[in-house]
């Protein structure tokens, strides 16, 4: 059995493939990128915010170009005309200008990118019977098939190594639509509403970019009425008078579409390692499950995976229990899943008026809220329906607070 030509090679060049690149470049691994598409990060499918937050952890330094707007926080807005600010800093991002970015920081630490690189199919070889030597991968593109030590899963919601190797659960996914929108005017605010008549057990958002251009889309279970609540809740607000427009990297003259894709909402999978085998971001279900941000936990598994790849190959061990280290790491940092989504469980559950009557116990700005704040909003809760108690309306308070930008919302 020859050595592999490569120590590491990642499967798909979003925020988790790009990092999870990068830091192995830096850490001296030999490291090939494989993206199917033939231009980084187009298609967007994504609002495109990340939090300040975000970039402070994995110590990014943003260059300008890739910023549309910087961003105060957000604001959700309830039934009843009830507004409640969330105030944390972060960016609207040029997401595809970012994601190409980060690409070329990963190739200028010395790792090299192929474009227009599907994979196909993934096959274990072994040394001797059972003993895990590398991986043989098939695909469409001219570097195929191309051995590996070890593999980096990014590839998105598609999951290409759970699909391929059933190694794993399946995991539920929303589906999430958007508009680019013209001369839509903001605050600095990104908007959040949670008006379940338009997007049932999900949320439509106004994603501010510069010069009043606005991301305007939702999520939502009933995947079949999507694009006709986007456009009704369009019609039925002050955006009824703004034009949809192309965004600037789809090609022009083409019919004016909503642009996305699907989100796993349903926690990590099972199972995020094999032999020689490490899957991040959307690919392991990672994403925060109550407004599905997941570019922060994409790009923070790609860099714990370029760790535990490295001990690895320094080892020259790399089967799935030598792997284990990594299991341990993302559990250890990542939000409680299943607090956040049982509180969505229960958010979903409530009708207009009980959402209101939530959220009119909260205060205005919940960042910073003190223990004795957090005590009021339950007391009062309590005061004003009873009922809402039962109906496990801490538990949706709770999932707000582990969907902030310090437990990876954003
Ligand atoms: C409508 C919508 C809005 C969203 N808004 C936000 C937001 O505002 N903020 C936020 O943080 N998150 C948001 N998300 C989620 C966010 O986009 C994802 O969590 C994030 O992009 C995950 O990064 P990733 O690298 O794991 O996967 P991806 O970004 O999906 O990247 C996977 C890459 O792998 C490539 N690929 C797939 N299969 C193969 C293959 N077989 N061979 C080679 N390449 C392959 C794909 O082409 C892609 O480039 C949103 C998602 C949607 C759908």
């Amino acid at each position: 059995m020859g050595e592999a030509e490569w120590d590491v090679v990642v499967i798909g060049a979003g925020p988790g493939g790009g990092s999870a690149a990068l830091h192995c470049a830096r850490l001296g691994l030999n490291t090939l990128i494989l993206e199917e598409h033939e231009q980084i990060g187009i298609p967007v499918h994504c609002g495109e915010c990340l939090s300040e937050v975000a970039v402070q952890n994995l110590d990014l330094k943003l260059p300008e170009e890739v910023i549309s707007l910087h961003v105060k926080g957000i604001r959700v807005l309830f039934p009843n005309k009830i507004e409640k600010t969330l105030t944390e800093p972060g960016y609207v991002l040029e997401k595809h200008l970012f994601e190409e970015w980060l690409i070329n920081e990963a190739v200028k630490e010395g790792a090299t990118f192929k474009a227009s690189h599907k994979v196909r199919s993934l096959s274990k070889k072994f040394k001797l019977e059972n003993q895990f030597s590398n991986w043989e991968i098939g695909g469409k593109g001219e570097l195929f098939p191309i051995t590996a030590k070890i593999i980096i899963d990014a590839s998105g919601v598609a999951g290409i190594s759970s699909k391929i190797l059933n190694n794993s659960n399946k995991i539920e996914v929303i589906a999430g639509y958007q508009y680019e929108m013209s001369e839509v005017k903001n605050d600095g605010y990104l908007d959040f509403y949670i008006w379940p008549k338009y997007a049932p057990e999900g949320y439509v958002w106004m994603i501010p970019k510069k010069d009043e251009r606005a991301n305007v889309g939702l999520v939502t279970t009933k995947k079949k009425d999507k694009v006709k609540s986007l456009d009704s809740f369009i019609q039925d607000t002050y955006l009824n008078s703004n034009e949809k427009v192309d965004p600037p990297w789809r090609k022009k003259g083409t019919k004016i579409k909503p642009f996305g894709g699907t989100i796993p909402i349903s926690g990590p999978r099972n199972n995020t390692i094999d032999d020689g085998l490490i899957m991040v971001g959307d690919a392991a279900g990672f994403t925060s499950p109550l407004f599905e941000g997941g570019s922060h936990l994409a790009m923070k598994s790609g860099k714990f995976a370029a760790q535990v790849a490295e001990e690895a190959i320094k080892k020259n061990k790399y089967s799935k229990i030598e792997l284990k280290k990594y299991e341990k790491l993302w559990k250890e940092e990542f939000p409680p899943y299943h607090k956040i989504l049982k509180g969505k469980k229960a958010l979903y559950d409530l009708t207009d008026e009980e959402l209101a009557i939530m959220a009119s116990c909260m205060p205005d700005e919940m960042n910073g809220m003190s223990t004795i704040t957090k005590l009021g909003v339950g007391v009062k809760i309590l005061i004003k329906k009873p009922k809402l108690i039962r109906k496990k309306v801490i538990s949706v308070l709770l999932s707000f607070g582990y969907s902030r930008a310090k437990y990876y919302g954003w």
